[in-house]
């Protein structure tokens, strides 16, 4: 079996402990690698490398770490079959998906940041006599946490943006799905990035995740992950008065009007609901009807939600495979029965899928409808990050906005309506960092990403991301006149 190894100053590494965690594939259920669980002494390890390889990373050109970024991408391009297979392998989520979005994603994020680290541009106010300008810093060895839902896709919209702008960096992935940032370890030895530039400590995220945050030398961090663990790092970091950001969980609407394209609105809502097994913080867990078509829209939703194929993730047909581990496949169970206790009527699905062949011990559930709930129940406030989504009918405007922003989170939000005006209304008023109308999911990795409330703190993206993972210092310059 596989032994996934830290990769620190250029090396792969045993852990201090010598300890090892299994890593489990989700569409069976059986072990297939096994983990480095690392310690304090293992990040502490990792941060000396980082710091060490700073003064240099940090002194080049922007140009040559571009060059660099474009390696990792090309690098990564090679290997993308492999990339895909292990992704699908390790999240349990369909091939097909990881080919679509998860590795693409990750080979276009090191592209994306390769090429704006160069067109930067900084900042000057002129008055008679002066000149300001911003001089923006390289901030030294950063932290990227990153989640199990999308590994190498969200590591690496961390990482990136963080080397381009001269940081080094200390990653830790998460323990549930380690597969793919172990791998890329390996191309940063292929693209030939100095030792230490890109550090990457595997283990638990209690160990692990919270001796990075807690290291006197790190200074940023970056996590995305859940809400409770989000807390948990601003209580550590805020002390030390380290820079955070943040992107955290969200119960994010998808409200339907009468007038919504409808063909396009049921096909994308489909997938807003149910793409990567409902595990992607964007989902739409929550759909809001309007009345006129709450009826016509739940018959159409549910014969397109049973035709959904679920099964072995390597099936080019499946489109949900596996939840990502027994743990979360308990807690997605135990939100199923508790919708139930609190008035649900559940319209479709439910229930465990038991799987076939190869798959049998994998943890499969069906998409699953649930209706009749309260807004104020804990099946529509809280966060459940699996198949399972709620429908609820409103009226007008005024009710659609109310129900809509009446939770904790803010994180992302979809419109679908003809009526421009009602659209810009709507999108301007409702408590989310990012709100699509008539589509879901479209990215433009310039804009703004983050959440307002509870969702996070923070923008990742374009130039917000190079800005957080730099300081700006104004240089006030006094000249005399002629
Ligand atoms: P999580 O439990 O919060 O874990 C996220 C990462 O933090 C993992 O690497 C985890 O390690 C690590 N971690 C755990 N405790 C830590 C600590 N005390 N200090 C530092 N790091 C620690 O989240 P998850 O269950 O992996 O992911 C699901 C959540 O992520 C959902 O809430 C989802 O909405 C959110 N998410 C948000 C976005 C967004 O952009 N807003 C995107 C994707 C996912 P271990 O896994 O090894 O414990």
């Amino acid at each position: 079996m596989k032994k996934l190894m830290h990769f620190i100053a250029g090396e792969f590494t045993s852990p201090d402990l010598n300890e090892y965690i299994p890593v489990i594939e989700p569409a069976t259920g059986k072990p297939y690698a096994s983990l480095a669980r690392g310690n304090a002494n293992d990040v502490d390890r990792a941060i000396r490398s980082a710091e060490a390889a700073f003064p240099a990373w940090s002194s080049l050109s922007p140009g040559d770490r571009s060059e660099y970024l474009h390696a990792l991408a090309r690098e990564l391009d090679n290997r993308m079959e492999d990339f895909i297979q292990a992704e699908s392998k390790d999240t349990g989520k369909s091939v097909q998906l990881a080919r679509e979005i998860d590795i693409p994603r990750a080979v276009n994020n090191f592209k994306f940041f390769a090429q704006l680290i160069i067109g930067e541009e900084s900042e000057a106010h002129t008055l008679p006599g002066t000149i300001n300008y911003t001089h923006r810093k390289a901030l030294g060895p950063v932290a990227c946490i990153s989640p199990w839902n999308l590994p190498i896709y969200l590591l690496s919209w961390k990482i990136a943006p963080a080397l381009a702008s001269g940081n080094t960096v200390v990653a830790k992935p998460s323990e549930v799905t380690p597969y793919t940032a172990w791998m890329l370890g390996e191309v940063c030895q292929a693209a030939g990035l100095p030792p230490g530039v890109l550090n990457i400590v595997q283990g638990f995220g209690h160990e692990v995740g919270q001796a990075l945050t807690e290291h006197e030398k790190i200074q940023a961090i970056s996590f995305t992950g859940g809400t409770a663990t989000g807390k948990k790092i601003a209580e550590t970091a805020a002390p030390a008065f380290k820079k955070i950001s943040l992107e955290l969980g969200g119960k994010n609407p998808n409200i339907i009007f009468a007038d919504a394209p409808y063909e396009e609105m049921l096909a994308t809502t489909v997938r807003s609901s149910f793409a990567n097994q409902g595990e992607i913080c964007l989902c739409g867990s929550r759909i809001l009807i309007q009345d006129e078509i709450y009826e016509q829209f739940k018959k159409d939703f549910i014969r397109k939600v049973r035709g959904i194929k679920i099964g072995d993730p390597t099936d080019p047909n499946t489109f949900m495979g596996a939840i990502v581990s027994k743990e979360h496949f308990q807690k997605i169970q135990t939100y199923i029965d508790l919708a139930v206790e609190e008035g649900g009527h559940i319209l479709t699905g439910g229930k465990v899928i038991e799987g076939q062949g190869r798959c049998k011990g994998g943890y499969f559930i069906e998409p699953t409808v649930i209706e009749g709930l309260s807004q104020s129940c804990r099946t529509n406030q809280e966060e459940i990050f699996g198949p399972v989504v709620t429908l609820q009918a409103f009226s007008d405007e005024i009710e659609a906005m109310e129900l809509a922003n009446d939770t904790i989170y803010g994180l992302s939000a979809t419109i679908w309506t003809e009526n421009l005006s009602r659209a810009h209304r709507i999108a301007e008023k409702i408590e989310a960092g990012i709100v699509w109308v008539n589509t879901w999911l479209h990215r433009d990795l310039r804009t703004p990403f983050g959440g307002t409330k509870q969702s996070g703190m923070g923008r990742e993206g374009g130039y917000h991301a190079l800005h957080f993972f730099t300081e700006p210092k104004n240089i006030c310059i006094k000249y005399d006149s002629i």
